[in-house]
């Protein structure tokens, strides 16, 4: 790898901190990713990716704001890429997926807080994540309850606009929506001097429905029997999908694809085809967050799709490019990002209903959920998802967890034994 820390340190990083950081990074990676059988020749794309993770992306961002363009940072799969790329603005996901610079967060923000919201601080307080130290403007969202208040502190450290997210879906909250919308667009305008145009919308929707396309070809080569990629791989993909230069990851993709494509004609798989198909559902999660996947992985069974943020809830919709005005494409724009099923809205009984359609399509042998501690919004809406399990007949496991790798153990010997009972479910069918 190259010397980036001059890089670094103009951007404020606390270089010692982040030299132990960066010593984690490759042995977990080698032990979770690199170690797996049978991977596809073309993740080697996204293993420099990660590789690079502080080093490449960050210098292309860093030449982008020599030459005067801006870097927006989200936190959120509900706002609009599409606005930040239509001002020639460059776009990045924030949020964190490591138990970082703990004892500085807690001084600040309760114990009792998703990891996912301290992670994200931990990167800011502890100066450790040059992607958010890159970004001129940080974009939140009025999601769950830590987050939104969460914002207010994090605005004493940067940069900071909070969208108004509506918690349903009546008429009079895609109204407020689409308005958040325009007054985000107007905020980024404002940020980059740049006017939006017909033309610059419709090439930034061109851009991210291309990843879309891309990321839901890769979800449906992974129904093949046996499964022709594994689910760490496929989540590593979705979560460098936050914040990899959009069209040279469309392109990566689509050539992973093909590669994909041939192995499910030929047959040949990452694993047994006797291996249990998992459904993963509930919380995001960020890189380097593998905790879950790996577990279930080791213990044989083979991850075939996520109804995660950091999964199909962030591609799954395209937007529509048709409208030939600024105003409605606008509209077309948050009327797309408003499908989006996250637990935070209510009712959300279209995400009940993808859910079951989803471990029908990827024929899922059990469903697994992924719960954060702490999070209202997926442990309680958890309830309704083991429901709809039940009436399909369909095996559920419900793991909350944080970070800390203090309940792998724990968690492995559950996971054993629900992999036991798909076995045995399996033989007797
Ligand atoms: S889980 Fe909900 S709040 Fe969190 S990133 Fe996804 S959409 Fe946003
Ligand atoms: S995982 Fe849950 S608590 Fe954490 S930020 Fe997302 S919705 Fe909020």
């Amino acid at each position: 790898m190259e010397d980036y820390r001059e890089m670094w340190r103009n951007l404020g990083i606390d270089l010692d901190a982040h030299d132990q950081l960066l010593a984690v990074l490759p042995p977990l990676y080698q032990e979770v990713i690199l170690d797996q059988k049978e991977r596809p020749a073309r993740m080697a794309y996204f293993d420099m990716v990660f590789s690079e993770i502080h080093g490449k992306r960050i210098q292309e961002l860093v030449s982008l704001k020599e030459k005067g363009k801006k870097v927006v940072g989200t936190f959120c799969t509900y706002v609009p890429e599409e606005l930040t790329l239509a001002v020639g603005a460059a776009c990045v996901g924030l949020c964190g997926g490591a138990e970082i610079a703990t004892e500085e967060v807690e001084k600040i923000l309760p114990r009792n807080l998703c990891a996912l919201i301290k992670s994200s601080f931990g990167f800011k307080v502890g100066k450790l994540c040059p992607y958010v130290e890159a970004c001129d403007l940080l974009v939140g969202e009025t999601t769950c309850d830590g987050k939104k208040k969460y914002y207010e502190i994090l605005a004493e450290y940067g940069n900071v606009y909070v969208m108004e997210l509506p918690q349903r879906k009546e008429e009079r909250d895609r109204s407020l929506w689409r308005e958040e919308v325009r007054e985000l667009a107007r905020r980024l305008e404002e940020l980059t001097g740049e006017r939006m145009t017909v033309e610059s919308l419709k090439e930034a929707i061109r851009v991210v429905n291309n990843k879309r396309e891309a990321l839901l070809r890769l979800m449906e080569v992974r129904k093949a029997r046996p499964p022709v990629i594994s689910g760490k791989d496929a989540l590593l993909i979705n979560q460098i999908a936050f914040y990899d230069e959009p069209r040279r990851f469309a392109k990566q993709v689509n050539e992973l694809c093909e590669e994909l494509e041939k192995r499910a004609q030929e047959g040949k798989g990452v694993a047994d085809d006797s291996a249990p198909r998992i459904l993963l559902s509930g919380c995001p999660m960020a890189i380097p967050n593998w905790k879950l996947p790996h577990i279930l992985e080791s213990a044989g069974a083979a991850v075939v799709m996520e109804e995660l943020c950091t999964g199909i809830r962030y591609f799954r919709y395209l937007v529509d490019d048709s409208p030939g005005d600024v105003e409605g494409l606008l509209d077309s724009i948050a009327d797309r990002y408003l499908e989006i099923d996250c637990a935070v809205f209510t009712p959300n009984q279209r995400r009940i209903e993808n859910i079951k359609q989803l471990a029908k399509e990827y024929q899922a042998d059990g469903l697994v959920y992924y719960a954060i501690q702490f999070c209202d919004p997926y442990t309680v809406e958890a309830y309704r998802v083991k429901k709809a399990a039940e009436e399909m007949e369909l095996p559920f496991l419900y793991i909350e967890t944080d970070y800390s790798q203090e309940d792998v153990a724990q968690i492995s010997t559950r996971v054993e034994a629900f992999l036991e009972m798909l076995g045995s479910r399996a033989a007797n069918r």
